[in-house]
């Protein structure tokens, strides 16, 4: 279901123009407009789940439909040597687009700690 009020669900409607690199019935990947890495992709539920805090046993579906879209994502970006996947969860976490959201990053070696 949409959010009329969300950034996210205006991208996967199309509203708001993006870099698309995946889209299946369940969830859409694009570039992010400020890459940390060579590559940056989000990679979001179609439906509107507001963060990690919000996964329910009714909507964990697509967030492993998410994970297998990043598995095919890193695949079809050359990430054969890995990536990290972040999620930020509300105001503490530093989330700040309220639709679940997973960074994939990538294309250079990271450093080695989380935050
Ligand atoms: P977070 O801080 O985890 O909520 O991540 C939100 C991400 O969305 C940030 O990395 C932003 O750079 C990215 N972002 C914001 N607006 C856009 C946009 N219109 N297109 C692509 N990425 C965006
Ligand atoms: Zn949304």
């Amino acid at each position: 279901m949409r959010d009329e009020n969300c950034l996210f669900c205006k991208i996967i409607a199309g509203d708001i123009p993006s870099a698309k690199v995946y889209e299946d019935e369940d969830v859409f990947a694009f570039r992010d407009i400020n890459p940390q890495a060579p590559v940056h992709v989000l990679v979001v539920p179609k439906e509107h789940v507001c963060c990690a805090a919000c996964v329910t046993e009714e909507n964990s579906r697509v967030v492993a439909k998410c994970f297998e879209a990043i598995a095919k994502i890193g695949k079809a970006e050359g990430l054969e040597s890995g990536y990290r996947v972040i999620n930020n969860c509300g105001e503490d976490g530093g989330q700040s687009v309220m639709h679940l959201h997973f960074h994939l990053i990538g294309g250079r070696k990271l450093g080695e700690k989380i935050i």
